[in-house]
């Protein structure tokens, strides 16, 4: 692989420096006159990030891979300037085995775009009863730190408390998907308002969520866990996690791009690209979610990837599948809405989309600072792009794309795995 230098980038918004890249590695930063043989890569007037890292992706294989494969989801994920993406455990079959586990590592390692990431189910077939390998799968070549079973919340308080103790005995951790299914059921799917009572959707109420993860931040304090909030959709949860922070209890919270900006409202057409779980919130969660963001908070932005089938997806508002594509709008999401703002800045960003989830995931090469000996995962970011969304031109194998004909305000320019250009305006390189 031939050495690469990158010219005059701003490092996390911190200033411009040269950055030189051999054999994968981070090897020199500063003012750098020339690099034999070094593929150039001119970043003047970009900014450089550490790779982006997503805690939150369904790639759909195996099992959907009509609607996504790992390969077509690293290739989105290398356009939107992902290094790092752990993949959620509910395919078909469920990640809940070790052999499971490093087939899709396996998959992952064959795309050579971006490092592919298991996650593993906490319990047996997503069944939420029995606990699944957490053990072997931990110990096994995919080295499992994350758990959960993502689509269905892990309910039973039993069950959610042995997960905490078993994974803590490794350092791992449970990522819930907080859904009390007694307040909000498998048909409910529209924030419970006065809106979903005019349309008569079924309603998923805050409390809904922030009851379990009331629940969950004290069963993290009594066995000594980890736990992780997955999607943080309503401000009553800002209020539980920041609490539990302020007792010291081990929690972190993740929050979606489209939580951040899409509101209730837009589900008074109908149209089933809004259908997602938890559902779009009103503007008072948004806002809440956006300044936790700012505040720390909440630790990291987390796409929940969810690519559908047409035939999934082009139904009745009620009948349709949840979920919306993420992974190559997060970056420019992100940078129109909190750094367009002022309430993050480049450093800001590079810890809610790599440092904090590479630690939270425990991935040891992502996250860095750009420093020397650093693995070169890096992602070059033009502040000033002006880009309407298309959802024709995504690289994913579904269509189901929220921010479809949106202006929004920054871009990856290219991205950088492992010392090699992967991506670059959009495309694959
Ligand atoms: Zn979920």
């Amino acid at each position: 692989m031939p050495s690469l230098l990158i010219t005059g980038a701003d490092l996390l918004g911190r200033g411009a420096a040269d950055v030189l890249v051999e054999d994968g590695v981070i090897t020199e930063v500063g003012s750098i006159r020339s690099a034999r043989g070094a593929d150039v890569l001119d970043a003047d007037g970009l900014v450089a990030l550490p790779g982006l890292v997503d805690l939150h992706t369904h790639l759909r294989e195996p099992g959907r891979e009509d609607a996504e494969t790992i390969a077509s989801g690293a290739a989105a994920a290398a356009v939107g300037g992902f290094t790092a993406v752990l993949a959620m455990a509910n395919t078909d079959p469920v990640t809940d085995t070790a052999e499971a586990a490093e087939r899709i590592l396996d998959l992952g390692r064959t795309t050579g775009l971006v490092d592919v990431i298991p996650v593993g189910a906490v319990t047996k077939s997503l069944a939420g009863e029995e606990l699944a390998e957490l053990g072997l799968m931990h110990r096994s070549r995919a080295r499992t730190t994350v758990f959960s079973d993502d689509g269905r919340c892990v309910h039973d308080a039993r069950v959610m408390r042995r997960a905490l103790e078993y994974v803590r005995a490794f350092g791992g951790v449970v990522s819930q998907h907080a859904q009390d299914p007694h307040l909000a059921g498998p048909q409910a799917c529209a924030h419970e308002g006065e809106l979903s009572g005019r349309l008569g959707l079924p309603g998923w109420p805050g409390v809904a969520e922030e009851s379990v993860v009331a629940r969950d931040v004290m069963l993290a304090r009594h066995t000594g866990s980890r736990v992780h909030v997955a999607h943080v959709s309503t401000a009553g949860t800002v209020e539980v996690v920041r609490w539990a922070k302020a007792q010291g209890i081990a929690v972190t919270a993740e929050v979606t791009p489209h939580h951040l900006v899409l509101t209730t409202d837009l589900l008074a057409g109908y149209d089933p690209t809004f259908k997602v779980n938890p559902p779009l919130r009103p503007q008072e969660d948004v806002d809440a979610l956006r300044a936790a963001l700012a505040d720390g908070t909440i630790d990291a932005v987390a796409t929940d990837h969810a690519p559908h089938a047409r035939q999934d997806k082009e139904h009745a508002f009620v009948d349709a599948a949840f979920g919306m594509l993420g992974l190559e709008t997060a970056l420019a999401v992100v940078s129109d809405v909190m750094v367009g703002s002022g309430l993050l800045d480049w450093a800001g960003v590079a810890r809610v989309m790599s440092q904090a989830p590479a630690r939270i995931a425990g991935l040891g090469t992502h996250g860095g600072a750009l420093e020397v000996g650093d693995a070169a995962h890096i992602t070059l970011v033009d502040p000033t792009a002006e880009l309407t969304v298309d959802r024709g031109a995504s690289l994913s194998l579904s269509r189901n794309n929220p921010w479809h004909g949106r202006m929004l305000r920054g871009a990856v320019h290219a991205t950088v795995f492992g010392g090699r250009v992967t991506a670059q305006k959009g495309a694959l390189a």
